[in-house]
C-alpha cells in the first residue's frame, strides 16, 4: 500500500519519535482545496501536533509540517534524515491541509529541511484559506516564496543567508554553539529590522557549557532575548 492510501485509511502517523498521533480518518470541514492547491505536491518527512518548543510562540499549540530536502548541511543537525527528498512522499497540498485540520491548533508552523527550496504560495493559500496562521522557521538561504503571518529566521553557518531574508524576518534566532557564535549573532542582528524579535538558543547538546555564557550575554544586550527548545524539556515533539 503506498503512503498517500495509508493516509486515506487513517494512517498516517508522525514519525517523530515517540509521540503516537494517529488520525481516525477525514473529518468534515469547510476548506475547499482551490486548483493549485490540489495540483501542487511538496516531499513531506512528518508532520504533527505538538506545542512550540522555541522562540517567539513558545508554548503555544501548532502543528508542524516538516518538509525534506536540505542543502545547508549543519554538523549538529538533529533531523539529517530529512536531508534527501526523494526518500519521503509528496504529499499534495489539499492533502497536507486535509491532515493538519484534524488538529485544533490554527498555527501552522512549515519547517525542514530547508522549506525554502520548494514554492511555497500553494501552501500557504491554502493554509491560509483554512484558517490557519502560516509561521516558518527557515536559514534563509533559497529565495522566499509563500504568504507568511510569521517568518522566523536562523542563520547557519554552513551556508550564507540570502540578502532579501533580513527585511522579511519577524524573529532572528540564532543557534549558539560556541563563543564566537555571540559575535557572528550581532552581524546578523544588524541586517534585520528593528521590530525583529532577537533570541540566542543554546545548541541542545552543547546547552550546559554554553548556557552561562547566553544568560551573560542576554543579561548585558537586553534587545536579545533566550530560546530554549522547551519541548526537549517537556519530551515532546
Ligand atoms: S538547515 Fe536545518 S535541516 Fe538543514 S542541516 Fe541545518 S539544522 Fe539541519
Amino acid at each position: 500500500m503506498g503512503f498517500l492510501n495509508s493516509v486515506l485509511c487513517g494512517l498516517f502517523v508522525s514519525t517523530r519519535s515517540g509521540y503516537p498521533l494517529r488520525n481516525a480518518g477525514f473529518t468534515a470541514h469547510h476548506y475547499s482545496p482551490s486548483f493549485a492547491a490540489m495540483s501542487r505536491s511538496l516531499p513531506v518527512m512528518e508532520a504533527f501536533h505538538t506545542l512550540q518548543g522555541e522562540g517567539l510562540f513558545t508554548g503555544r499549540s501548532a502543528y508542524f509540517i516538516r518538509l525534506a530536502g536540505c542543502d545547508v548541511g549543519c554538523s549538529w543537525c538533529d533531523v539529517k534524515e530529512s536531508w534527501d527528498a526523494s526518500k519521503h512522499p509528496h504529499l499534495t497540498v489539499d492533502t497536507i491541509v486535509e491532515e493538519a485540520l484534524k488538529y485544533p491548533a490554527r498555527i501552522a508552523v512549515v519547517t525542514g529541511g530547508e522549506p525554502l527550496m520548494h514554492d511555497l504560495g500553494p501552501l500557504t493559500a491554502a493554509l491560509r484559506e483554512a484558517g490557519f496562521r502560516t509561521h516558518i522557521e527557515t536559514s534563509g538561504t533559497h529565495p522566499l516564496s509563500g504568504d507568511w503571518h510569521h517568518i522566523c529566521f536562523s542563520p547557519k553557518k554552513f551556508k550564507a543567508a540570502l540578502s532579501e531574508i533580513y527585511p522579511a524576518a519577524h524573529e532572528l534566532k540564532v543557534i549558539v554553539v560556541n563563543k564566537h557564535d555571540l559575535q557572528w549573532a550581532e552581524e546578523h542582528a544588524a541586517k534585520v529590522t528593528a521590530e525583529c524579535h532577537l533570541f540566542l538558543q543554546p545548541e541542545w547538546d552543547k546547552r550546559d557549557a554554553i548556557m552561562p555564557m547566553v544568560v551573560e550575554r542576554v543579561l548585558a544586550e537586553p534587545r536579545w532575548k533566550v530560546s530554549l527548545q522547551t519541548h526537549k524539556y517537556m519530551n515532546i515533539p
